[in-house]
């Protein structure tokens, strides 16, 4: 059976070494946030994924793009607390297409920024470090260097709540793929996981392991010794033989894929090998594949590492006008040749990190609550573990983005212990498109609108903003 962690209803938890379970219990201890009087909490409960609000919603859009009575005239806020509530942005598609900006992006966040308004970016992009990303999304942004406090230290990548794993967890051997390995690497590395393997160390371990070697020289140059002095070059004449391995046989515990990878190729055929294998090492085949006596007919039912894929977006959005190919799509192709190898005998067991998980917005959840209150934006989820927080509750959460399979489905699905309600906004910049076959998206938003400064002019007046414009957020919202 598929498990596509947790959206699929499973109870399989990561291995967490952070929780927010302090923080959730204090919250709870607080008073219940009142109904809203816009967009009430029950309302908006029975409404979610209820094409009848997406209906009546999507005729808001107009109200929030007509504003010049407003121009320079501060908004009334009613009973209001700019600390009530907070924004997750996606990046592609909302913020930014390829390397053209959202126009408004900038000004609006500089203006939710001086409000103080608590905000990440939540993306499934991946691969790279959420600092780096940082610096990408305020150059595309044109934000100017004195401005790095509108978007530092709020990126969370597909794969950051990886940060908040077990510390035993990342004293396991791993395999990194991506698109920039040995950049996957040095990530995985400064989140904690000191025995992090690439598919290129694999290829440099035993030339025997890939037969084609044109990419070795390119692609692959950048490799590291296998930890601890393991090796991959040895192999039992038998593969399915389960007479001890040598000593320094490589054993990996986890899979772990960061993002589409560049050389498609190897890395199924890695990743394949390793799911195959017994207990995760390279050039052994289980001798339990295929026992129809097991579950999942034996298939992935003798130890072979866990795979994990930090997100399952099928498509992205950039400036070229046909969709482009996301980690979801090397999903599909994995899937595609698991099925063949299995004969249709067994599915592909993994576990999805990304949007839409609940393990992605409970960490962005926690994130908006903890580092916010102690004035602290680390990065780190292992940081300010035990620091005491005094921030006020969030009431609602808006969810801005462009793909209804995660950033809608995400939010519509996630419940915060906490009672916090998680809003989903739609926008029509990215990926997402009404078409004749598809008149509204699978994944029902709260509202569909033309774009994030329109989402933003939304929730504001949802949340009692009165005068809340475009003009407003793109002078500065002073
Ligand atoms: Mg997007």
């Amino acid at each position: 059976m598929l498990r596509l962690w947790p959206c699929a209803g499973t109870t399989a938890r990561p291995p967490l070494g952070w929780a927010a379970t302090t923080l959730r219990r204090r919250l709870l201890t607080q008073a219940e946030p009142s109904c809203h009087r816009r967009l009430g909490r029950d309302q908006r409960r029975g409404s979610r994924n209820t094409p009848q609000l997406a209906e009546r919603t999507t005729t808001t859009t107009a109200t929030s793009s007509s504003s010049s009575s407003s121009l320079g005239k501060p908004p009334a806020t009613r009973d209001h607390a700019f600390s009530s509530f907070a924004f997750a942005f996606d990046i592609d598609g909302v913020l930014y297409r390829g390397g053209q900006a959202i126009p408004g992006a900038r000004e609006m966040l500089r203006s939710i920024r001086r409000k103080d308004i608590r905000y990440v970016f939540l993306t499934n992009g991946g691969g790279t470090h959420e600092t780096a990303k940082a610096d990408s999304l305020a150059k595309r942004l044109g934000l100017s260097p004195d401005e790095e406090d509108v978007v530092r230290d709020r990126v969370i990548l597909s794969h950051t709540p990886m940060r908040g794993w077990a510390d035993e967890v990342k004293q396991q051997t791993v395999l990194v793929t991506g698109s920039h390995p040995e950049t996957a690497r040095r990530i995985a590395n400064e989140y904690g996981f000191s025995r992090a393997v690439t598919p290129a160390d694999l290829i440099h371990a035993n030339d025997k392991l890939y037969p084609f070697d044109n990419l070795k020289e390119t692609l692959h140059a950048e490799f590291r010794p296998l930890p601890d002095g393991k090796s991959a070059a040895g192999a039992p004449a038998d593969p399915y033989s389960r007479d001890l391995l040598a000593a320094d046989a490589l054993k990996i515990d986890k899979i772990l894929v960061w993002n589409d990878p560049r050389d498609w190729s190897l890395d199924i055929q890695v990743i394949h090998d390793l799911l195959v294998s017994r207990g995760g090492h390279l050039g052994t085949v289980s001798d339990r594949n295929g026992d129809r006596s097991l579950p999942n007919n034996g298939w992935q039912q003798d130890g072979q590492p866990e795979l994990w894929i930090s997100n399952l977006d099928l498509v992205w959005k950039t400036e070229f006008p046909v969709n482009r190919f996301g980690t979801g799509a090397f999903v599909a192709a994995l899937q595609g040749v698991w099925a063949a190898v299995t004969n249709g005998g067994a599915e592909l067991q993994y576990q999805a990190l990304g949007k839409p998980s609940r393990f992605t917005y409970e960490y962005a959840h926690a994130r908006l609550v903890r580092d916010h209150a102690v004035g602290s934006t680390s990065t780190s989820g292992s940081e300010s573990r035990g620091k005491d927080t005094t921030a006020p509750p969030i009431k609602r959460v808006y969810m801005i983005g462009d793909n209804p399979e995660s950033d809608i489905r995400g939010a519509n699905e996630f419940r915060p212990e906490d009672g916090t309600e998680w809003v989903s906004v739609l926008v029509r910049t990215g990926v997402w498109r009404q078409t004749a076959a598809e008149k509204g998206p699978r994944y029902k938003p709260a509202v569909i609108v033309d774009d994030v400064v329109d989402a933003i002019v939304w929730a504001l007046r949802n949340e009692g903003v009165d005068g809340a414009s475009r003009d407003w957020l793109l002078e500065g919202g002073q």
